[in-house]
């Protein structure tokens, strides 16, 4: 059964739009994962969820849409759309929001501020969509199209990295705020790049951090993300087949992009095995 992986934001830390980022796009952190039955995973809310909103409600089956929501974390590029997510709005409709607890903060608590009176027109209560906030723990989450188990990542806050393992046996790996580099002090356990290159298996596809080149990481060492040399390396070690570059640094044009995905590809070209590199683009569909 196929599976498609489409790309609805994929910029870092805040909306970057305007002509030097039209073509690999300017909204925050939203992906789909949908099966073949339409079963549908929304990876993140960053703005990119708009529009993805809107697409879905130009669908037929448009009443009685059912979708599991998961975040990551609750950074602002991670769940600033989600007010905006127009299914929330519809009866019928039934969301879950997944999300890892921020310490002693529930996620819905996080929510319910980010759409509290003072700063947007409709409570978290008011919703007419079916709404339930569910933490993520150590037990894998269960949806209509595949199973999503989780990781502890090297990002501050509590950061999550999924591997959804679909119906069919094809599995995606979403991480998208990750510090492979030595810089920070990260809460997430011994031999953690061990734990996580298994974890990774052999993704059929990886979609990773990639904000810096190696020539902007010292300046951001402890920021909570990567270099794109260190998500081909890492890509290589767990061995899977294509990588999607992500959560683009909010300061790189598209042709500094270009650049980018030209030197990852030569650092892929270095390795045995044939890794595919490509940019993370708004709009982009993925078939797996
Ligand atoms: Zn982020
Ligand atoms: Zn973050």
């Amino acid at each position: 059964m196929s599976v498609s992986i489409t790309y609805w934001g994929t910029r870092g830390t805040v909306p970057t739009p305007g002509a030097q980022t039209a073509r690999l796009g300017g909204n925050t952190a939203c992906v789909e994962v949908q099966d073949g039955n339409g079963n549908l995973v929304i990876l993140d809310a960053g703005t990119g969820i708009r529009s993805l909103g809107k697409h879905l409600l130009g669908r037929k089956e448009t009443s009685g849409l059912r979708a599991d929501i998961v975040l990551s974390h609750a950074h602002w590029d991670h769940i600033q759309g989600l007010p905006y997510f127009a299914p929330l709005f519809m009866k019928g409709n039934v969301l879950r929001v997944w999300g890892p607890k921020q310490g002693d903060v529930e996620m819905e608590t996080i929510l319910r501020q980010l759409m509290q009176p003072v700063v947007f027109p409709v409570p978290l209560d008011a919703l007419a969509a079916t709404l339930e906030v569910l933490h993520v723990n150590a037990d894998p989450i269960t949806t209509a199209g595949c199973t999503i188990t989780s990781m502890r990542v090297r990002h501050p806050a509590v950061t999550l990295g999924y591997k959804l393992t679909m119906a069919g046996g094809r599995s995606v790996v979403y991480v998208t705020d990750d510090e492979l580099g030595p810089g920070g002090d990260y809460d997430v356990g011994p031999n953690w790049r061990q734990r996580f290159v298994a974890f990774i298996g052999d993704a059929d596809l990886l979609i990773h951090d990639a904000m810096y080149t190696p020539e902007e990481y010292d300046a951001h060492a402890g920021w909570g993300h990567s270099t794109f040399v260190e998500a081909v390396e890492l890509a290589h070690e767990a061995g899977v087949k294509r990588l999607s570059l992500f959560h683009h640094d909010p300061e790189h044009s598209d042709d500094a992009m270009d650049v980018i995905v030209a030197r990852a590809r030569e650092e892929a070209g270095k390795k045995s095995g044939a890794l595919e590199v490509c940019a993370a683009a708004e709009g982009m569909t993925i078939r797996l």
